[in-house]
């Protein structure tokens, strides 16, 4: 759990800075659901502030993260269909919602960033993701 979270918010922040060279300034606020992970999660999102991560440090979120009730914002609702078209296609092979959201994850010059797939070496997969890295 705290190496998907350091991913994402590594990325996240990433593309606030890519938004920021291109004369597109914003702070980012990441929301997620409560959850047993809250006060784990949250004092390492504090860490990553202020001494790092393993790929340098945060520079464009504006706050720790938020935890909220997920039946109070849609938000949270819109990443769980995310999470559940991704466990779908990670976790059963069925790509129909997967092929729905494929080409929004975060791309620059048909580079993807915002989607990653944490395998070991050894095992070998063919998922998008994990195609593009081996290309790149
Ligand atoms: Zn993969």
């Amino acid at each position: 759990m705290e190496r998907a979270f350091e991913e994402i918010a590594n990325r996240f922040d990433r593309f606030l800075g890519r938004l920021h060279r291109q004369n597109n300034t914003q702070r980012g606020l990441i929301v997620l659901d409560k959850s047993s992970y809250g006060t784990s999660l949250q004092g390492l999102a504090t860490n990553f502030r202020s001494v790092g991560h393993r790929w340098g440090q945060l520079f464009n979120l504006t706050d720790v993260p938020l935890f909220v009730d997920s039946r109070a914002t849609r938000l949270i609702q819109y990443a769980d269909m995310v999470a559940y078209a991704l466990r779908r296609y990670y976790e059963n092979g069925q790509s129909e919602y997967f092929d729905l959201i494929s080409r929004r994850f975060d791309a620059q010059g048909g580079v993807v960033h915002g989607l990653a797939h944490l395998v070991r070496p050894e095992n070998a997969c063919h998922c998008q993701a994990c195609r593009q890295r081996v290309r790149n």
